[in-house]
């Protein structure tokens, strides 16, 4: 997600202020761990959070884009993480600098062309200020109020739209670390956490916008969908079915 400049600026005001936050951290004690989440739902599970440096075998290093619309990982409902391995705490480290190198706010891994339940944040959008988040297997409840705001998405660069949501949310998810996090989040906060959580679902932000509003943005949709099918007729983008091929080899080894 990218509010960046002047619509950032316009439209929402961040807030961070007003957020009555808190967190509940479960340090750990051994060198793996499986923590069974509190919360009742499938989101959560056993997940097991490698400690050491060890890095693990058939570890090819890759290097991380932003993907756009329609690409095909936009839509796919990633599945939960078991297993936090080092690998893994090196992509969200990636995708932390892609987000900040692009000056968005939130960058989910479904962006990265991951199927796995993980998403980044920090409401400043700087590397230096603000609140960092990774957070994993991010569940969403006890939705209170009501807001409408602007919002724009890194894999829909220059499109934006009034998005409404609720204003106070329940976070539930881990961190790296294996640290449960249970938090009332609200604000301008909420609204990048939802908008990740989204993505986790293969949802976008203008499917939450109204029929009547997104008829406006019909020609830009278009215009991605045509610059994505040029791109993998050149073979600049590999074929859908290759694309949905390397998600099953991610979730085999993670989810
Ligand atoms: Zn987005």
């Amino acid at each position: 997600m990218i509010f960046s400049g002047k619509v950032q600026a316009d439209d929402i005001s961040p807030e961070t202020d007003q957020c009555q936050c808190g967190s509940t951290k479960a340090p750990l004690k051994s060198f793996f761990v499986s923590v069974l989440a509190q919360t009742a739902s499938a989101n959560f599970g056993a997940i097991s959070f490698q400690t050491s440096s060890r890095s693990s075998s058939a570890n090819p290093s890759m290097s991380l884009q932003v993907i756009k619309y329609p690409h095909p990982t936009l839509r796919h409902r990633s599945k939960p993480i078991r297993r936090v391995d080092q690998e893994l705490k090196s992509l969200a480290a990636e995708m932390l600098d892609l987000m900040y190198a692009h000056e968005g706010v939130g960058l989910a891994a479904n962006q990265v062309d991951l199927p796995l339940r993980i998403f980044v944040c920090n409401p400043t959008g700087k590397r230096d200020e603000g609140e960092e988040l990774v957070l994993i297997n991010p569940l969403i409840q006890r939705p209170k109020g009501n807001e409408a705001a602007q919002e724009g998405c890194l894999s829909l660069p220059g499109m934006y739209g009034q998005v409404k949501r609720p204003k106070t949310v329940r976070l539930s998810a881990y961190d790296l670390q294996g640290n449960a996090i249970e938090r009332t989040v609200d604000g301008f906060l909420a609204r990048v956490i939802q908008h990740e959580n989204d993505h986790l679902d293969g949802v976008l932000f203008f499917d939450r916008m109204t029929e009547e509003a997104l008829r406006e943005f019909d020609g830009q949709l278009a215009e991605f969908t045509a610059d994505y099918q040029s791109q993998q007729k050149s073979g600049g983008i590999p074929s859908d079915d290759e694309l949905i091929g390397r998600l099953a080899q991610w979730e085999q080894r993670y989810a």
